[in-house]
């Protein structure tokens, strides 16, 4: 039996594990506190288990039920010596996120949380999202068969719908403040007895873990220097941290690598709060940004991410908007498509990198969080060449082509 309870990030008040509302009390954020003794990694690999199974005994999950399973996580840590010299750092390394069953890491938070709704005895799911955490629970709800329902805001645009009703949702679009959704969300999940996978529900905090465990495992237990993650709600950066610390608790890694939250310059909620030095974020007035998938104004997990990094010692640092397509471009010269959002890191690398802040002795692993696939209409600012050319042409054109 592994023992568990729910602990309020801020206040320490504890709350059993069945319990459905997702915040304390005080409504700062709830975690998953497992007792750690005698954890181990399950034997097996990739080939023969999922990740889900091979951290199993870290899970808060008694079973797994695999009519729920989609089999993420078990992503890619690809690197390029290349661009770590032209960036002047030691080693430069990518989390493939976009591996995923629905191509961002979301999948990996909705696998355990479905499988805790599941064990709750749910027969219905939810989300607030209007783009990867929708696809994902859609993704898993309709694997599970279960009766899934998915509140995006009205503005959304219709290159983003299909990719979620695919999965059979009821795909809601609500009138009226997007922020207010979340917390509304809740509330209609306890009238309506629907479990609502939101963005930093300890479940999908848990889930996020995983990607710290296989980075170490990638590593050989020798832990990056740096990890830099694109923030938005703080949900996966606080999974992220809590992997590398229950891996450092158990003995399994010697260091905590430094964590960097980073943020887009047209929505930057959660380092305007840690450059003031303030304890609490603020709301983000008129956010803008082209990297959609950090876009949260008023991040629910903000003033906790603030709270472990001042523990930890992390940092968050911000991109200027700008940046953001050229590392799009950096990023698929390494054969990643990726959102706006899965190349601010590394459109941070070179910014520290000139602060001095990282430097060729660093190992830098950014996550690269989700596909480009999923937001091909920011293609156009790049002005991407294709050329046309006559068949009986082709060889004299080729062999012209420099
Ligand atoms: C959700 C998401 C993020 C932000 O993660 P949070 O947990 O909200 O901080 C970053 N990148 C992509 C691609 C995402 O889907
Ligand atoms: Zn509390």
């Amino acid at each position: 039996m592994k023992d568990y309870q729910l602990m309020c990030t801020s206040c320490h008040s504890t709350y059993e594990p069945s319990r459905i509302y997702p915040r304390c009390c005080c409504n700062e954020p709830l975690e998953v506190k497992i007792d750690l003794v005698g954890k181990r990694i399950m034997e097996g690999g990739s080939v023969k288990q999922t990740s889900l199974e091979r951290y199993f005994d870290f899970l808060p999950l008694k079973h797994l039920k695999r009519e729920a399973m989609l089999n993420e996580g078990f992503t890619a840590l690809v690197g390029s010596e290349q661009m770590a010299e032209t960036l002047k750092v030691g080693r430069l390394l990518f989390k493939n996120e976009t591996q995923n069953p629905t191509w961002s890491f979301k999948d990996r938070g909705t696998a355990v949380a479905i499988q805790h709704a599941l064990s709750l005895g749910y027969g219905k799911i939810g989300t607030v999202s209007t783009g990867n955490m929708a696809a994902s629970v859609a993704a898993y709800g309709n694997k599970a068969g279960l009766k899934t329902y998915i509140f995006v805001n009205e503005g959304i645009a219709e290159e983003k719908l299909a990719p979620v009703a695919i999965y059979g949702a009821h795909v809601i679009k609500v009138r009226g403040e997007y922020d207010k959704m979340y917390d509304e969300s809740l509330r209609i999940g306890e009238a309506h007895h629907i479990s609502f996978l939101n963005s930093d529900v300890p479940w999908r905090v848990e889930g996020s873990k995983t990607i710290a465990y296989e980075i170490c495992e990638q590593l050989d237990f020798k832990v990056p220097d740096f990890v830099l993650v694109p923030t938005s709600s703080g949900g996966n950066v606080r999974g992220i941290i809590k992997g590398f610390e229950e891996f450092y608790q158990c003995g399994l890694i010697e260091a905590m690598p430094t964590i960097v939250c980073v943020q887009a310059s047209g929505c930057s909620p959660i380092y305007n709060a840690y450059i003031k030095g303030a304890k609490t974020i603020e709301r983000f007035d008129n956010p803008h940004t082209m990297a959609h998938a950090i876009g949260n104004p008023y991040p629910p997990s903000g003033n906790q991410v603030l709270r472990k990094l001042a523990e930890i010692k992390g940092m968050v640092t911000v991109v200027e908007e700008g940046a953001i397509i050229p590392a799009q471009k950096a990023l698929a010269s390494l054969g990643i498509f990726g959102q706006p959002a899965s190349a601010v890191p590394l459109a941070a690398v070179r910014q520290l990198q000139q602060q001095g802040i990282l430097t060729e002795k660093d190992t830098v692993v950014c996550l690269a969080s989700g596909s480009g696939l999923k937001h091909t209409s920011v293609l156009s600012k790049h002005h991407l060449p294709v050329h046309t050319c006559n068949l009986e042409d082709l060889s004299a054109f080729i062999g012209g082509i420099k």
